[in-house]
C-alpha cells in the first residue's frame, strides 16, 4: 500500500495588492504523487526546483501543515486531507520534518532534553521518566551529541549541531517519513556531507525514510533514488535518480547543467530568466519563455504529465518523441 498519495493536490492563496486589490496566487497545480518508498521505487525521494516552483507548498501539504484547495491526500490508503487534528495522531508521529533555520523551530527557552522529551511525551505517554531519559541519551549519541549536551540550550550549540538536535527532535519518535525542507542549505560543504551521511546512516539503522527538499542537485544524487522535479507549482519530470542524465525535459537538463562538479573543467550554465509569477502563469507550457527547445504548439497547449517509460513520467510535449 503506498504510503503517502497526493492526488490532483492544488492550494491558491488570495493576497492582498494595495486597498482594494485582491490577488489569487496559485502555489501549486494539479500535482499527483506516490510516496511508495519501496526499493523499487525509491526509498527516498528528492524534490528539486528553484525557488518559488512551489516545492515548500507541496511539502506543507503533503505533511498536512495545510490542507489542499483541491485534491485529496491518502495516508496509507485512508484520505486524511480533512480529517481533523486529533485523528492525525499516528500520521504526525509518522511524517516528521525538519526545517532549514533549524534555530528557529527549537525553543530557545528550552533545554535539549526538554526539546527531546516533548514529542515523547505525546507520542509514547506511557514511557516512564527512565524510559524518556535512556531514549534521549541513545538518540544524542546517534545524531553525533552526546548525553551530556542534554542540559545545553539551543544558542549553546554550533549550526551544525542544533540541525543535528532537529533531526534527534524528528527520528526520536521512529517516524517512517522524514521531510528535510532545505535541511542542508547555507552550510558549508564538509557539514553538508556530515549531515548526508547522517541521514544515510539512520535510514539504514532504522529504516527512515526520506523527502529531500532542497535546489542542491548533488545533495539530492548522493541520498536519493527518486528525483520529481517542479517547475510553476507543478510536475514536469518523475524520475529515478540514476537516469537523471537521460532525462526528457528541457528544464530538469538545464538544472544539470546550472549543477556544480568537481571533475573537468566542467562550468555550471545557469538558465537565463525567472520563474513566472504565480499569479500569472504564461498560456501553454509555464517553461516556453524560458525553454530553449520549444516548439510552435508549446505557447499555446500545456504538455500534461505522462508516463513516458516504467517509473519516468514528464510533462513536455516532445518527451518519448527525440
Ligand atoms: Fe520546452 Fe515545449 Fe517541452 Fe515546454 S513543452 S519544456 S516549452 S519543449
Amino acid at each position: 500500500m503506498t504510503f503517502l498519495r497526493g492526488e490532483r493536490l492544488a492550494k491558491s492563496y488570495i493576497i492582498s495588492r494595495g486597498w482594494w486589490q485582491k490577488e489569487e496566487i496559485q502555489a501549486v497545480h494539479d500535482v499527483s504523487l506516490d510516496l511508495d518508498l519501496d526499493i523499487e521505487a525509491g526509498k527516498n525521494v528528492g524534490l528539486v526546483g528553484e525557488s518559488g516552483s512551489g516545492k515548500s507548498t507541496l511539502v506543507r501539504l503533503l505533511s498536512r501543515l495545510e490542507r489542499p484547495s483541491r485534491g485529496c491526500l491518502h495516508y496509507r490508503g485512508k484520505e486524511i486531507s480533512t480529517l481533523p487534528e486529533k485523528q492525525l495522531t499516528s500520521f504526525r508521529r509518522q511524517v516528521q520534518i525538519i526545517f532549514q533555520d533549524a534555530a528557529a523551530s527549537l525553543n530557545p527557552r528550552h533545554p535539549a532534553e526538554k526539546i527531546l522529551a516533548e514529542p515523547l511525551r505525546n507520542y509514547f505517554p506511557a514511557f516512564s521518566r527512565k524510559e524518556r531519559r535512556d531514549k534521549i541519551d541513545q538518540v544524542l549519541q546517534q545524531v553525533g551529541l552526546s548525553p551530556e549536551d542534554r542540559k545545553r540550550y539551543p544558542h549553546e550549540f554550533s549550526g551544525g549541531q542544533q540541525r543535528r538536535l532537529a533531526i534527534a527532535r524528528a527520528v526520536i519518535v521512529n517516524p517512517f517519513l522524514v521531510i528535510c525542507d532545505e535541511a542542508t542549505s547555507g552550510l558549508d560543504v564538509s557539514l553538508q556531507g556530515q549531515l548526508l551521511n547522517l541521514f544515510l546512516d539512520l535510514g539504514e539503522k532504522f529504516g527512515v525514510h526520506y523527502l529531500l527538499v532542497s535546489h542542491d542537485l548533488p545533495a539530492v544524487r548522493y541520498l536519493c533514488q527518486r528525483v520529481v522535479v517542479m517547475y510553476a507549482g507543478r510536475i514536469v519530470e518523475d524520475l529515478p535518480a540514476n537516469r537523471l542524465d537521460a532525462s526528457l525535459h528541457p528544464y530538469t537538463r538545464a538544472l544539470l547543467k546550472s549543477e556544480p562538479r568537481l571533475e573537468g573543467s566542467f562550468s555550471p550554465q545557469f538558465l537565463p530568466g525567472e520563474p513566472p509569477d504565480s499569479s500569472a502563469y504564461p498560456a501553454g507550457c509555464p517553461f516556453h519563455p524560458r525553454c530553449p527547445e520549444r516548439i510552435e504548439i508549446c505557447a499555446r497547449e500545456q504538455p500534461f504529465l505522462k508516463e513516458i517509460s516504467a517509473r519516468h513520467r514528464a510533462a513536455c510535449h516532445l518527451a518519448g518523441k527525440q
